[in-house]
């Protein structure tokens, strides 16, 4: 990383891009709190993918909504010609992060996510209309990252073909450049089916799909011993039966499967489906396979990462006020905001993120910015307080204008743009 000093064009404009930050950030912070009220669930994000649009339809955005069949995505875009650079903008909530129990919230930050991927599009929007240059500012409203559908989705049914280079972002405790990207992972649904009969009085005519997902499970769990170490499987039982008495004759496992590329993934489901098909065998019960969704690792882009880090060092981070710092007193995990920058996340984490795919289709230039304190429990309702304080609004403002920026760049630097895509080959 930062081999050679990036030569950046975007400088000139920085003072711009600033001023177009600040003059829309109250706008900003609204359209943040709004959709950190409504707080709504993946794929029923409606009035959270409403907001975000018409912020971007104000400030001269056409909207296409929904996008490939999915309702609570849109696409937005200003500009016409090459090339085209895309920010990728989320609003989902999660379950439990709200103010009482059971209530949704924000607890991964995708409040802010949203609003300052959009503000990023409508500041660099400006300055290309300013310059008068060819290009498309394209803002992806994609719904459903909590549960890892949305871009996976998207582009399953080609919505990111044809783009040139892609930003994103993440609230975090620390700011970044995230030059790798997470686990590639499959989320996979068995479901067993058998015949239900009388637990004690005719057990003999039962074949129970619940032990069939019970001795599935285990022989993952014996499988667990013979794979690699970083692999990761993970399942609950998504459906048992519902009394002792009665031999369920329907039962679900639901798993997420991990590695660190689709190679290793695909082997992993292979053998869990073995798993399945002997358990079934055994009980006498049917099994089919459902895939919820296939993450595939992130292709790694120097070029991009270097002008982030480039562009981030240069814009500094978050500026916050002993009052900014004072009201984190009220997240109850929190320790105090983290004031610097880290070097770039170059080891791939062991989550997973719909993100990862949109990076089989252009380069893509991934930071977090600190919006919230160090020590925060994420998805959790820590994190969905934290998210609406004057940091994390702070934060959110930072990242808007690095990735604003970080267009403009893109915009002017052909060269750079052309190594981006080279690498993303
Ligand atoms: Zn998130």
């Amino acid at each position: 990383m930062a081999r050679k000093e990036t030569t950046l064009r975007s400088l000139p404009h920085l003072r711009r891009v600033r001023s177009g930050v600040a003059a829309l950030s109250d706008e900003a912070i609204a359209v943040a709190e709004a959709i950190a009220d409504y707080a709504e669930p993946s794929l029923r994000e409606f009035r959270s993918a409403d907001r975000l649009a018409g912020f971007l339809a104000a400030h001269g955005f056409r909207v296409t909504r929904p996008i490939r069949e999915m309702p609570t995505a849109f696409r937005a875009t200003f500009g016409t010609g090459r090339p085209v650079i895309a920010l990728l903008a989320e609003y989902d909530a999660l379950p439990d992060c709200g103010r009482k129990p059971g209530q949704w919230g924000h607890g991964c930050g995708h409040n802010l996510l949203g609003t300052a991927s959009a503000l990023a599009g409508i500041v660099a929007a400006g300055v290309l209309a300013r310059l008068g240059k060819a290009g498309k500012v394209v803002v992806f409203g994609c719904p459903a990252e909590e549960a890892l559908h949305g871009k996976v989705f998207m582009a399953d049914r080609g919505a990111f073909v044809g783009l040139d280079a892609v930003l994103a972002w993440h609230p975090a405790a620390v700011t970044q450049v995230k030059a790798a990207g997470g686990a590639a992972m499959d989320s996979l649904r068995f479901q067993f089916r058998g015949r239900t009969a009388h637990a004690a009085g005719g057990p003999h005519h039962g074949r129970s799909a619940l032990d069939a997902a019970l001795l599935t499970d285990v022989a993952v769990n014996y499988l667990r011993e013979h794979v690699e170490e970083n692999a990761r499987i993970h399942c609950v039982i998504s459906s048992g039966g519902t009394a002792p008495n009665v031999v369920p004759d329907k039962a679900e496992l639901w798993y997420y499967i991990r590695g660190r590329d689709r190679k290793q993934v695909d082997e992993l489901r292979r053998r869990v489906v073995l798993c399945a098909r002997g358990a079934a065998l055994a009980t006498e019960t049917r099994w089919r396979m459902l895939i919820e969704t296939c993450i595939a690792e992130r292709i790694p882009n120097e070029p991009m990462a270097e002008m982030l880090e480039a562009l981030l060092r240069r814009c500094g981070p978050p500026k916050l006020t002993p009052a900014d710092r004072r009201a984190a007193r009220a997240v109850p995990s929190g320790k105090d905001y983290a004031t610097g920058i880290d070097p770039p996340r170059v080891a791939a984490g062991r989550a997973s993120s719909d993100e990862d795919n949109v990076s089989w289709f252009a380069p893509l230039g991934c930071i977090t910015v600190a919006c919230v304190p160090k020590g925060t429990i994420a998805h959790h309702r820590d994190y969905a307080r934290a998210v609406r304080l004057p940091g994390a609004h702070k934060g959110m403002l930072k990242a808007a204008e690095v990735l604003a920026l970080g267009a403009v760049e893109l915009f002017l630097n052909a060269p750079l743009l052309r190594r981006a895509k080279a690498a993303a080959q």
